[in-house]
């Protein structure tokens, strides 16, 4: 048996199924663009730990931040002896986010802990119950952002009940015929048939759906959303957890609408893979919660604090937003060729900076989702030494996160393994 083999079966042993993994092949060490795993072999890393390494693995910039700040202290908690760290980081989020309204931030350590708090800050600044999702999103696996998610299995199937008051409505998609008066439809008929607009605290959204299958929110549904709320009182919260920090060719993606939250989420990306995540705001709502209402004993600990400030230096400095777009370019012209040559394979491409996708189809048509050889490509990956996801609510779309720092080279010799993958699994 091969030390992989050997890992993937005490793993199986130790760790309950519930946590799945996507590959068999244990990570010794990883660089940029690259890991390696305990065979020695090397993997092209398509995937970055689902969209956190922006920065690429163990930045050396990052790793030497991390290692000065775990030197003088690891935790003291931010709600008992706070430090600067946190206070600066907090400073250059509050700049960050778009708009002109006064911000504040606070800190938690995961995703879906930074929504949970993001519906509680909506629901203490409103005194309003209900929350407001879209089909096909990805909110988090905790009992609230469980209701919040709009896909069943495997993220809701077996674990009801769920918390009360969140009702779906259609997300746009294009590709699917939902367009923006659809989706702005739905909301307008949940106001009749389950909850008044004026007993809603909250609008969640992703501008880029992650999970649900990388579909871009068209910015006129954003706008839209901008002011349903404000004619409404909504808090209109824009989750940026997966397609922030540059990742999608703009610092946030929501930039691209010009409109400003009321709260964003953020996480992943924010701190180049030490568990950080985070909910900055107009300050007048963020500051209804009561103290001590907020928080949690590892919120905006010094090294995830120390970490993200390393990463906003390094995207600024190694210009990784424009990055992006450079590498969302490349990628499309490979994906365009690759679908010349396997027509009706691949129904449709989308390019958001580097957070980009491809789903796949039977013969051209967006309503017979290609499931199976999504399922295909995957297990093909580890024996041709990449790393590529999948997501959709139907499971079939390929995603591709390289890292921001990779070379052009990597790209291409990923790739030309991505093309490889696609050849044997239609031949
Ligand atoms: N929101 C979005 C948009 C996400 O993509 C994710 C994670 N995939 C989450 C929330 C939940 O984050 P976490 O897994 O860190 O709880």
């Amino acid at each position: 048996m091969s030390k992989n083999q050997e890992l993937q079966s005490r793993k199986v042993a130790a760790i309950a199924r519930g946590m799945g993994n996507m590959y068999s092949a244990y990570v010794s060490h990883a660089l940029n663009a690259e890991l390696w795993d305990v065979e020695g072999n090397r993997y092209i890393d398509f995937g970055t730990g689902i969209a956190v390494c922006n920065t690429g693995h163990s930045h050396p910039k990052i790793v030497a931040a991390v290692q000065a700040q775990v030197a003088k202290f690891s935790h003291t908690c931010v709600m008992v002896n706070p430090y600067e760290q946190a206070v600066e980081l907090a400073e250059k989020l509050n700049q960050r986010m778009p708009g002109t309204s006064p911000k504040k931030t606070i800190f938690v350590s995961t995703g879906a802990e930074a929504v949970e708090n993001a519906i509680k800050i909506a629901r203490a600044h409103t005194g309003r119950r209900g929350t407001i999702a879209f089909t096909g999103g990805f909110h988090g696996r905790t009992n609230l952002t469980m209701a919040l998610t709009g896909k069943t299995t495997p993220y809701k199937h077996l674990f009801g009940p769920f918390a009360g008051d969140i009702y779906h409505a259609p997300f746009p998609m294009t590709y699917h015929g939902i367009s923006v008066d659809d989706a702005m439809h739905g909301i307008e008929t949940l106001f009749k048939v389950a909850i008044e607009a004026r007993d809603v605290a909250a609008i969640i959204v992703e501008p880029v759906q992650g999970e649900g299958g990388f579909y871009a929110a068209p910015v006129e549904f954003l706008q839209r959303l901008r002011t349903l709320c404000d004619e409404t009182g909504i808090v209109l919260i824009i989750d940026e957890i997966q397609s922030g920090f540059g990742r999608t060719g703009t610092f946030f993606n929501s930039e691209r609408a010009g409109i400003e939250a009321d709260l964003m989420t953020m996480a992943k990306g924010i701190a180049g893979g030490y568990p950080l995540s985070a909910v900055v705001g107009k300050a007048e709502i963020m500051d209804a919660p009561l103290p001590g209402g907020l928080g949690g004993t590892y919120g905006g600990s010094p090294v995830g604090c120390a970490a993200a400030l390393a990463v906003l230096e390094v995207i600024e400095a190694e210009n990784l937003v424009q990055r992006a777009n450079e590498i969302g370019a490349r990628f499309k012209t490979r994906i365009e060729a690759m679908a010349k040559r396997h027509p009706g394979v691949i129904g449709d491409i989308r390019i958001n900076g580097a957070m980009m996708a491809i789903e796949l189809v039977h013969n051209d048509d967006a309503h017979r989702p290609n499931t199976e050889l999504t399922q295909k490509i995957i297990g093909q990956a580890q024996a041709h030494g990449l790393i590529v996801l999948s997501c959709g609510y139907y499971s079939n779309v390929i995603r591709f996160l390289p890292p921001l720092t990779i070379s052009d080279e990597l790209i291409d010799e990923g790739f030309d393994k991505f093309d490889a993958i696609m050849a044997t699994v239609l031949s």
